[in-house]
């Protein structure tokens, strides 16, 4: 039996699947394709290569197009693609971009003209919320924000928006961790006439413990910045599709926006995804371990952490979408900002920076920071309190990161008591 016939699991694939060493001189790794341009056998090979890609013919069953300008396509970001695959259940096309805001963005291009309108949960990634506000809409993309987690205002906002072409999710989302029903937006843009595309930007949970293709999403978005790429060291992103259909016009404003990624770039990012359950698995068991002990501290008011949901409705949908509750938490401190800030003063360990996903422990506090452009009355919907700090878990050993947290949380309590 070949591979294609036997069902391989998702971390055997990704090591075996979509590369031939014989187009690499037998290497066992990837080579890396600089070159910006191809090429061809013979000027018919050149005339096909640009009918395929112009949409204008289809090619054979089991013909490959013939690669032309590394703007369009190349050897790279065909492995790094072909790797993706098997890490997102259901997957049949997957696409690369130089960032995640990149791969969102044309994302949303690719599916909407002016008139159209979008659906999306709140919060919402700082970038993502402001492409849909300050770009979207005065280019003529009216944005529709509904709070995550509030299935009935979704279900009625995906009915009742008029020329509504695209329900984007985000869950859970950040930095409450507030999960919203993908099965359920999926169910209802179905009852919509044209059936809306659902999009679900998959970033804090998947690729190990979310598969929103698997519940009926149409596109996975990813910032392969985070735990794709795993270690803070590269910018990138990705689309992911059950339906070839679906991506073609995706990866057709690629090529037109430039906004393909680098092969050094597909390269690095490859060489991460065979590890990247490894590490996701290392990272929210640490969290687990690190939450539950944090929890009864004194200087904590409330920690957010999907095992720690105690809301029914939220309980439900963890149960129903989430595998393992994940690497990210946050926490809020009595005492709030002054607390806050002195937690982060006395840090040893952990780092005190923006982003998540990578192999060392990262806090931030989102109220001065990654939410500071935000209105104080969204603050209030997205619970972005003062004394809030979002923590992304590394692969240190828990019990190191833990002490780190009690001493800088022993120094914020001593604040608030003096
Ligand atoms: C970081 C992030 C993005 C943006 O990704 P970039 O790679 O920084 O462009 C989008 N969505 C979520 C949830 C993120 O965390």
């Amino acid at each position: 039996m070949s591979n294609h016939e036997r069902k391989i699991h998702p971390s055997t694939a990704v090591l075996t699947a979509g590369f031939d060493p014989a187009l690499s001189v037998g290497s066992a790794r990837p080579a890396v394709f600089r070159s910006s341009t191809y090429v061809f056998p013979s000027p018919e090979a050149a005339e096909r290569a640009f009918s395929i890609l112009g949409g204008r013919v289809k090619p054979e069953p089991g013909e490959t197009a013939h690669l032309i300008y590394s703007r369009f396509n190349h050897p790279n970001a065909e492995i790094v693609e072909a790797h993706l695959l098997p890490l997102e259940n259901n997957a049949q096309a997957a696409a690369v971009f130089n960032s995640g805001m990149a791969a969102i963005m044309t994302a949303i291009m690719a599916h909407t003209r002016p008139g159209d309108a979008i659906v999306y949960t709140v919060p919402i990634y700082g970038g993502t919320q402001s492409l849909i506000q300050n770009f979207l809409e005065p280019w003529g993309i009216h944005g529709v924000p509904v709070a995550g987690g509030d299935s009935a205002a979704l279900d009625s906002a995906i009915q009742h928006t008029p020329h509504c072409r695209v329900v984007l999710l985000e869950s859970p989302a950040n930095p409450t961790l507030t999960m919203t029903d993908i099965a359920r937006a999926v169910d209802s843009a179905s009852r919509r006439e044209p059936r809306p595309l659902v999009m679900v930007d998959n970033t804090f949970l998947g690729p190990a413990f979310q598969h929103p293709l698997a519940l009926g999403a149409d596109i996975t978005l990813y910032s392969a910045t985070k735990y794709l790429g795993g270690f803070s060291d590269i910018l990138a992103g990705a689309a992911i599709c059950k339906d070839p259909e679906i991506m073609r016009p995706i990866r057709g404003r690629r090529s037109l926006f430039g906004n393909i990624l680098a092969p050094d770039e597909c390269w690095i990012l490859d060489s991460r995804l065979p590890t990247v359950h490894l590490r996701m698995n290392r990272q929210s068991k640490n969290a687990q371990r690190i939450v539950e002990r944090l929890a009864a501290h004194p200087a904590v008011n409330r920690l957010y952490y999907p095992s720690l949901f105690t809301d029914p409705e939220q309980i439900r949908i963890r149960d129903a979408q989430c595998d393992y509750p994940g690497g990210i938490f946050s926490v809020d401190l009595k005492g709030g900002k002054p607390a806050a800030f002195e937690f982060l003063r006395h840090l040893q360990i952990a780092r005190n920076a923006v982003s998540l996903g990578g192999v060392e422990t990262l806090v931030c506090h989102p109220r001065s920071t990654t939410h500071s452009a935000v209105s104080q009355q969204e603050l209030q919907l997205s619970g972005v309190v003062d004394g809030l700090v979002r923590v992304s878990i590394g692969i240190e050993d828990w019990r190191d990161v833990l002490s780190d947290f009690e001493r800088a949380l022993d120094r914020a309590a001593a604040l608030t008591a003096a």
